[in-house]
């Protein structure tokens, strides 16, 4: 399903592991229980060092991620990106989103 101009930047940093894009495109796009079209993963926690900690979560399209076609054919964000209480997610560009990849770290871009 791609759509190559188009992705989805994520600033994994602020992502809070609430899994809403996880429920909000499985609403949106009527996918099963036990399939995705995007799954949030958790890394962690494990210690490093010393008050040194991993710990975050890392939202993963899949590839039943349609950039919500539908949606975004009629101006609207994705539903994942729209239901994002953290507004870590990111539509748009490829092109465009890739200038802010060097903006700060944690961040990635899927080029769906
Ligand atoms: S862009 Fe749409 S289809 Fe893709 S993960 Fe987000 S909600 Fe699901
Ligand atoms: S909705 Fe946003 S904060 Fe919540 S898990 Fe998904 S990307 Fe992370």
């Amino acid at each position: 399903m791609a759509n190559s101009e188009y992705g989805l930047l994520i600033d994994y940093h602020w992502c809070t592991g609430c899994k809403s894009c996880e429920m909000a495109c499985s609403v949106e796009h009527d996918i099963p229980i036990g399939q995705f079209g995007i799954r949030v993963d958790q890394f962690g926690p494990w210690e490093n060092a010393p008050d040194d900690w991993t710990y975050f979560f890392m939202p993963v399209p899949t590839d039943q991620c349609d950039l919500c076609a539908e949606r975004t054919a009629k101006g609207k964000k994705p539903t994942c990106v729209h239901h994002c209480q953290a507004a870590c997610m990111e539509y748009g560009k490829i092109e465009d989103l890739a200038k802010k990849l060097t903006d700060h770290p944690k961040q990635v871009l899927y080029a769906l």
